[in-house]
């Protein structure tokens, strides 16, 4: 390992997000015009319309064409297998975070950087398991990083929407569960299908995505797209739809109708009450405050830096047990996932 001076970062935070002088090349870039993007991950504060060229998972690369563009000039690879750019060796991990999702290892002289993107230790089974990479220098995502952020199993929470689906059937009531359209509504079919094999309903926006699972072969309970021209009444059904539908004309068709959300952030109860809904459900596509600790220590990394989210409160708690940690403050914020 070399010593570590700004000047011999293998990486480094910049106005167009994270960026590798010796491979030239940016991570999830988040302005442009710019030349080659690594792309952890098709979530929009990521995955954005400003490379000439991207690499990433083979998972992630229908995502990336049906958000950005079919013509983007894609190069596509599978997990662990190592590609030169520039003067590195990059090669992509998974992260566990949504389908596709990875983590990028840049070794560089035989020294070794790995920034996680966003990702989670939980079990999901729409994508694969998060994977230790060891390293010299870990960047991490701090997005829930408070130690009240912690989660439930996620079979617990399945089977807390299915009982309160199953109170609002009693009820004669619709059931809208609000949650990202990519990643988290596919995590809970894939979660409901472990315990039931009833159909879902599904807002407009989710639908496309839902199909590049199925292509994926993640299993998921049956679904089929709204139809807000059929009168039908939808009394008893489970609607998922994103959260930018509450509150939308799109509700209007379902007045009266039972709301929850799936997020990390419903562990805070204020949550809930503030943006309106019924029920929270603690379901998160992140790391947990135990689960960061645990990553920074299986990494083995003599350095750790942090962005999105919480950085800074972690980076004081790890300088206060002697780990060597700095905040590389963050150009984004984190539009979709949670
Ligand atoms: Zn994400
Ligand atoms: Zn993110």
């Amino acid at each position: 390992m070399t010593s570590f001076t700004p000047e011999t970062a293998l990486i480094k935070m910049t106005p167009y997000g994270l960026y590798c002088p010796q491979g030239r090349f940016y991570i999830d870039p988040v302005r442009g015009p710019i030349e080659r993007a690594v792309i952890t991950h098709g979530h929009a504060d990521h995955a954005r319309n400003v490379a000439e060229t991207y690499f990433t998972t083979f998972g992630s690369s229908p995502i990336l064409q049906k958000r950005l563009s079919n013509d983007i000039s894609l190069h596509t690879v599978s997990y662990g297998e190592p590609f030169t750019l520039g003067e590195t060796t990059v090669s992509l991990h998974p992260a566990g975070h949504i389908l596709g999702s990875a983590q990028v290892r840049v070794e560089h002289q035989g020294e070794v950087w790995v920034v996680t993107g966003d990702f989670k230790r939980d079990h999901d089974p729409t994508c694969q398991p998060f994977e230790v990479v060891p390293c010299d220098t870990l960047i991490s995502e701090a997005t829930f990083a408070l130690p009240i952020y912690r989660w439930p199993p996620a079979g617990q929470v399945a089977r807390d929407i299915l009982a309160w689906w199953d109170e609002n059937i009693e009820l004669h009531q619709v059931s809208v569960l609000f949650c990202y359209a990519l990643g988290k509504a596919q995590r809970v079919l894939a979660e409901l299908k472990k315990l039931t094999d009833r159909r879902v309903f599904l807002h407009g926006a989710i639908l496309p995505i839902v199909d590049i699972y199925r292509e994926a072969g993640i299993p998921m309970v049956p679904a089929e797209k709204i139809d807000l021209q059929n009168k039908r009444d939808y009394a008893g059904e489970m609607i998922l739809a994103p959260p930018g539908a509450l509150g939308s004309p799109w509700m209007r068709r379902f007045k009266g109708a039972q709301t929850g959300f799936c997020s990390g952030w419903m562990r805070v109860r204020g949550n809930r009450r503030r943006r309106g809904y019924d029920r929270g459900f603690v379901l998160s596509d992140h790391a947990d405050w135990p689960s960061l600790l645990q990553t920074f220590e299986d990494s083995r990394a003599s350095r750790i830096q942090l962005h999105h989210g919480y950085s800074d409160i972690l980076v004081r708690y790890l300088g206060e047990q002697g780990v060597d940690a700095i905040s590389l403050g963050s150009p984004f914020a984190d539009l979709e996932s949670g």
